[in-house]
């Protein structure tokens, strides 16, 4: 039992979780509320974050496990990377060492289907990213004629204080309105033409993302360097995370395949052939061995129909097939017959000698339908009578 659910809540995932769907938990959230893509969400991405970094780290879950938020705020255990840090170690960015030197990452996500990631592919993405004008090579300008910017004296970025609360002032820091954050003015006439002094220009660029057979949800491909440019800066990566979309008939786990089957009742006990469509559309036909008998829930696996294997293509998993068998409708053979069924199947359970017994010790019971949903919910409702004695009935303490 945990002492409470918050942070397991904020990630929408069960104090069961295992580290796999913590991971994916984060991974779609992160993304979502990433400033770049949802600025006025900034408090929820840093929640996202401080609850995936205790929950990701087994002795800080254990820590929160036992005594929640207080505990682990008390063992000084949370809030030690920022939600940056956590987003650029999760999604492979630069890290803290090369984050001076470097231009931000950008990840994308990026949606397959199950057949994509089988057969592998190749997608066209078209983005929009920063290059250094070449025309001025990113001084935008004529050399020499740059000036520092007075408003912010060259640094780009102007601080102001804001006033939440008696004693309580947040420094909020704005890209500087006089020189856009560039730090340098340019008189109108020295303007690089191309830039317009802006040194980087918009430019869109088409990214080929090749998907390799066997590629899992989640895995990231990296475009070392294909960032925004900035001058003065090494461009950071764009990283491509890949996210499955769930398959109509196939399940994956690992290298293994799931699919459910339908079986009717004839088939589970006399044999059955059914052809199932693969993930590269050759047709399998599932063939039962002579005799055998599949039974509701039975799980029976074909060889090397999974997935392929990562950089080894020509390796697959199993395809596991789940059965569930279809019993036939209500009445679907008179009753004479039903006797003559009987014949071929095997014996019924032999009752106590019912000869020896009087009659009159049996009490008959038929079955019925009932609905149990209804019967519970009727129960709850008496428990919550009792919970709230508003005048009325009293619950009897004797
Ligand atoms: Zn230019
Ligand atoms: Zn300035």
């Amino acid at each position: 039992m945990v002492k409470e659910t918050g942070f397991y809540d904020m990630l929408g995932v069960k104090p069961s979780a295992s580290p796999e769907e913590l991971k994916k938990a984060y991974r779609k959230l992160a993304l979502k509320y990433h400033p770049d893509k949802n600025p006025t969400e900034g408090e929820k991405f840093k929640q996202i974050s401080q609850a995936y970094e205790v929950l990701s780290d087994a002795k800080k879950r254990e820590v929160y496990d036992r005594g929640g938020e207080k505990a682990i705020k008390e063992g000084g255990n949370g809030g030690s990377c920022s939600p940056m840090d956590i987003f650029d170690l999760f999604f492979g960015g630069g890290g803290r060492m090369h984050r001076e030197r470097r231009g931000k990452n950008v990840v994308h996500q990026l949606t397959v289907s199950l057949e994509d990631l089988y057969n592998g592919t190749t997608r066209k993405l078209a983005l929009q990213k920063n290059v250094i004008c070449d025309k001025c090579e990113g001084r935008g300008g004529r050399k020499g004629v740059i000036e520092v910017c007075p408003l912010c004296r060259g640094v780009g970025v102007q601080v102001r204080l804001h006033h939440l609360a008696p004693g309580m002032v947040q420094q909020i820091s704005t890209v500087c309105e006089g020189c856009q954050g560039q730090g340098q003015r340019l008189g109108h006439r020295d303007r690089c033409k191309t830039c317009t002094g802006r040194k980087i220009l918009r430019q869109k660029k088409i990214l080929e993302v090749h998907i390799d057979k066997g590629m899992k949800d989640g895995q990231k491909i990296v475009f070392h360097g294909e960032g925004d440019q900035e001058p003065g800066l090494k461009p950071g990566d764009i990283i491509i995370v890949l996210d499955q979309r769930a398959h109509p008939l196939y399940t994956r786990q690992g290298d293994d395949l799931i699919v459910s089957m339908e079986l009717q009742l004839v088939e589970s006990l006399c044999g059955f052939q059914k052809p199932i469509k693969t993930l590269d559309s050759r047709t399998l036909l599932i063939t039962s061995h002579p005799g055998e008998l599949i039974k509701p829930g039975d799980k029976k696996c074909v060889m090397n129909e999974g997935m392929p294997m990562h950089r080894r293509p020509f390796e697959k998993g199993k395809l596991i097939i789940h059965s569930n068998v279809v019993f036939p409708e209500e009445n679907f053979l008179p009753l004479n017959k039903l006797k003559e069924l009987e014949r071929f199947l095997p014996n019924k359970q032999e009752n106590m000698e019912s000869d020896s017994m009087d009659d009159d010790l049996y009490i008959y019971a038929d079955l019925e339908d009932c609905d149990l949903s209804h019967e519970r919910h009727h129960y709850h409702y008496i428990e919550e009578e009792d919970f709230y004695p508003s005048g009325g009935v009293q619950c009897q303490t004797s």
